[in-house]
């Protein structure tokens, strides 16, 4: 798997990253899901760079020029709903791509090891032949992602497949790194300690999903 670490090279990534930390920055909650767009757009960037691409011909009211534009559009597929505003990031970047949403959540167990993860909804495009970027906030266990791929793998096989994450764990790159195809791409903001006992990344930013959208009961 070929790892990408954007918090490694200088740039706007490091004052979002301290943002979306900051718990008193959290409390702006408008603020922080633009910062997770913002920091989605920034990868989306980078990834982009690595897509095939051709020429196409513009003519301005002054004359021509070559432009090279990429040879077809990734397919977007998010976790609902923490994914959402990390997301819209890459659509904004990749505005003409095709989505697919997964509702995906976390049935709380003891300790990390006996955490659930459930899916209850699925909507997909085909992605036989596509550029697939799967697209989750916080890369933990790894544990929804590796689901949601096994969905794919069943029903389509992709010419690539790129997931990306604003902050991980270790424990979460490893599990990705045994059960993706060995040519995959991890697109990280950063790479964080470790997990916690109950799999929240540290030092991380806390639960992204309620920090988007609030408590859930
Ligand atoms: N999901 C989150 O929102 N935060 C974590 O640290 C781990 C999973």
């Amino acid at each position: 798997m070929n790892l990408f670490q954007l918090n490694l090279y200088p740039g706007l990534v490091h004052s979002i990253l301290l943002q979306l930390r900051d718990p008193h920055v959290q409390k702006d909650r408008l603020r922080f899901k633009f910062n997770l767009e913002r920091l989605g757009f920034l990868l989306a960037a980078e990834l982009a760079k690595t897509l095939p691409v051709h020429q196409v011909e513009v003519h301005t009211v002054l004359g021509s020029t070559q432009i090279e534009v990429p040879t077809q559009s990734p397919v977007l597929v998010t976790v609902l709903r923490a994914g959402l505003a990390f997301y819209q990031g890459f659509a904004n970047a990749f505005d003409e791509a095709d989505s697919g949403f997964i509702g995906a959540y976390r049935v709380e167990g003891d300790n990390a090891e006996h955490l659930e993860i459930r899916m209850n909804y699925a909507a997909l495009p085909d992605l036989t032949g596509r550029d697939l970027i799967l697209i989750d906030p916080m890369l933990a266990t790894g544990g929804s992602l590796l689901k949601v791929w096994q969905l794919i793998a069943s029903q389509a096989s992709p010419r690539s497949v790129h997931v990306v994450a604003a902050i991980a764990a270790p424990e979460g790159v490893d599990a990705l790194r045994q059960h993706l195809p060995q040519n995959s791409y991890l697109w990280l903001g950063a790479l964080d300690q470790c997990l916690n006992e109950q799999a929240y990344i540290v030092p991380g930013l806390g639960d992204a999903g309620d920090l988007c959208f609030g408590p859930k009961l």
